[in-house]
């Protein structure tokens, strides 16, 4: 039987991923989103869709959340402020909406007995880069006056929190922790390196690398990672454990970069920046990220079915697309203000085609 799901954030990337998955197979779709990163253009290919319904509101709006955790029947928690560069600038707003944000969603879902997954991620591991992550590992993180580590924090909190309702008050909570994630609609504004590059790449301009670019990762394509979440919500023996989500084929940024580049058949060039002049002294990274992510496919059977090289074709194809569309909005803007300039010289405004 289909199922009305509120998604916290399901304007954003993921989200908006997820909704147009969920929507195809019957369920009912509510998006709460207060579109600080996430675009109502994500949510072109639903906006129409009898099923779906956006909410532009706040996760700190406790009678709001409330309400609409009792229009629906499961809750997939993704609102969070996010991407490295944000928490680095704005930690204080990044850690309130990922606490206080997340107490009133998981508490909601708790007060109507609504099945809730919550999106933790692998900065929870911190600077752990020894061997590929399980769910036990180890949290290695710095000090607290280092901005990076509250995002880290704030999700630990949430992870914490989920699990407690879970074991003390039989909240059905799943946690998905979330490895680099990419695809279309990423965006490049919050310091999230593929649509970095790629926009970069496809624009001619030199590919900025931060540090020695030695620092490898793993990415693993959207809509994998939505496989995997609809996995999770789908299996009521999931509740009160957490998931591993992520690709464990593994690239140096240096080597991503040059990929980029060949893939993109751009002219750039690698730029090596140290990351004293992209982000504030005493900014620090982990030299490795590798996901174990035994957990989920003994669970379902689930593994990322596309490589880093279908990854990037899709959001090379995807930053060009947006590119055009960015430059037709341009040449509107061109003739308005070519119009404009008419009608102050007192000639009356022109027609726009
Ligand atoms: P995103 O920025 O596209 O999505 C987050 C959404 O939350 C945005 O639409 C934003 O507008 C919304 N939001 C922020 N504050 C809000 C508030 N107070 N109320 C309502 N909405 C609010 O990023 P994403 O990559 O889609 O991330 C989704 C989730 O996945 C987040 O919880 C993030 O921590 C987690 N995650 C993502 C990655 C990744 O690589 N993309 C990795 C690990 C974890």
């Amino acid at each position: 039987m289909p199922n009305a799901y509120l998604i916290t954030g399901g304007a954003g990337f993921i989200g908006s991923h997820l909704a147009e998955v969920l929507l195809e197979r019957g369920d009912r779709v509510v998006a709460l989103d207060d579109l600080s990163t996430g675009r109502r253009s994500n949510l072109r290919r639903v906006a129409n869709n009898s099923n779906f319904e956006l909410v532009v509101g706040s996760v700190l709006d406790e009678l709001m959340v409330d309400e609409l955790v009792h229009r629906c029947d499961v809750v997939v928690h993704l609102a969070a402020a996010v991407g490295v560069k944000l928490i680095v600038e704005q930690p204080l707003r990044s850690f309130t909406t990922n606490i206080r944000g997340s107490e009133i969603v998981v508490g909601s879902a708790h007060r109507y007995r609504r099945k809730i997954l919550v999106a933790s991620t692998s900065e929870i591991y911190g600077k752990n880069g020894s061997e590929p992550l399980g769910e036990s590992a180890d949290r290695i993180l710095g000090a607290t006056s280092i901005a990076r580590w509250s995002y880290s924090t704030a999700k630990a909190v949430d992870e914490i929190l989920a699990l407690a309702y879970h074991r003390e008050r039989g909240l059905h909570a799943v946690v998905a922790r979330l490895f680099n994630t990419v695809g279309p609609r990423q965006s490049p504004a919050y310091g999230m390196v593929i649509p970095r590059l790629v926009r970069q790449a496809i624009s001619d301009e030199p590919l900025t690398v931060f540090g020695d670019g030695q620092q490898s990762r793993c990415f693993c394509h959207v809509a994998d990672v939505v496989r995997a979440l609809v996995g999770l919500l789908d299996r009521d023996e999931a509740s009160g454990e957490v998931f591993n989500i992520g690709s464990s084929e593994e690239v140096t940024i240096r080597e991503l970069a040059e990929r980029v580049i060949e893939r993109s058949k751009s002219s750039s060039t690698v730029s090596l920046v140290p990351y004293s002049d992209a982000y504030a002294a005493g900014f620090e990274d982990m030299r490795r990220r590798v996901p174990d992510t035994t957990k989920i496919r003994e669970f379902m059977d689930w593994s990322p079915r596309r490589s880093l090289d279908q990854i990037l074709d899709d959001a090379i194809a995807d930053a060009r697309d947006e590119l055009l569309i960015d430059e037709d909005a341009a040449k509107v803007r061109d003739l308005t203000d070519d119009a404009d300039s008419f009608a102050g010289a007192g000639i009356g405004a022109l027609p726009i085609a």
